[in-house]
């Protein structure tokens, strides 16, 4: 596959390889503004991928446009992998949520949910910041006002699937967070995995039919089996996935069973779960 890629005037897509879940083995950057450009996702931690992803940051400034900042959707290794080294290599500031900081990462501007990111240029270029927390809480979506194409980072994407884990995800958060970016009605969403997705609104309804139909499915298998720990649920609720994938799918569905229990209808007693029993 030929990288970059021109997207419209004000995007361009370019995919570098990072340590991410399988089956996703890329990260996407996108470059975004016709003059002034800020580059999302400064991900690969690889040598070699650095270097050409250096080779396009500056095809970009061969072509006239100046590099503003490296913005940082969140951070997850297969997102932030090269942000110290091309932040020194370009010379160009690291923007990001504050939350960010949290998680050791050094920050020139905290980008924060309702500001907007102003590139100027032949076509000028409004990005409005989302932070969207759940999958992870420093989580920034970036929405352009002029044709509502939506940069999602890890909100949802075209290869492989979303993991929430307990923690720092939060599957309250997350499902709140995709119902509005449903609403957003946006034209295009640009996923940090795969391609991009034309009318996303769709997709984030799948996403969130998808896991209502998982916790139905988890609040069955608590029923079923009460007392039991999270071994022994993920092999009644996650009966459809291959064993391998059930190391993962155990953390999923601790953050499902996290949010039934904020709910109240689950109880955790010892690492054991049961249904909530109604009063009587
Ligand atoms: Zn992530």
């Amino acid at each position: 596959m030929l990288r970059p890629v021109r997207l419209s005037e004000r995007v361009e897509r370019f995919f570098a390889r990072t340590p991410t879940l399988p089956p996703a083995t890329h990260t996407e950057s996108y470059a975004l503004g016709s003059r002034e450009v800020v580059l999302v996702e400064p991900a690969t931690p690889y040598e070699d991928e650095r270097h050409e992803w250096v080779a396009w940051a500056r095809s970009l400034e061969s072509q006239g446009r100046s590099l503003v900042a490296l913005v940082m959707t969140h951070h997850h290794p297969d997102h932030v992998g090269g942000a110290e080294f091309l932040a020194r290599e370009l010379g160009l500031p690291l923007w990001g949520h504050p939350r960010a900081r949290n998680f050791g990462l050094k920050l020139d501007r905290e980008l924060v949910d309702g500001e907007t990111v102003v590139l100027n240029g032949p076509t000028n270029s409004q990005w409005e910041v989302l932070h969207t927390p759940g999958h992870a809480s420093d989580h920034l979506c970036l929405l352009s006002k002029e044709d509502s194409t939506l940069v999602v980072g890890d909100m949802v994407a075209s290869v492989g699937t979303i993991l929430i884990a307990p923690g720092d995800g939060n599957m309250i958060e997350y499902l709140h967070q995709l119902s509005r970016l449903e609403k957003l009605g946006a034209t295009l969403a640009l996923p940090a995995h795969g391609d991009p997705i034309e009318n996303p609104s769709r997709l984030f309804r799948a996403y969130i039919a998808h896991r209502g139909m998982r916790e139905v499915w988890i609040a069955k298998a608590v029923g079923m089996h009460p007392g039991a720990d999270l071994d022994q649920l993920v092999k009644v609720a996650y009966a459809d996935t291959p064993v391998e994938i059930h190391p993962i799918a155990k953390l999923s569905l601790a953050a499902h069973l996290e949010k039934l229990v904020v709910e109240g209808q689950v109880e955790l007693r010892n690492e054991r779960y049961s249904l909530t029993r109604a009063p009587s």
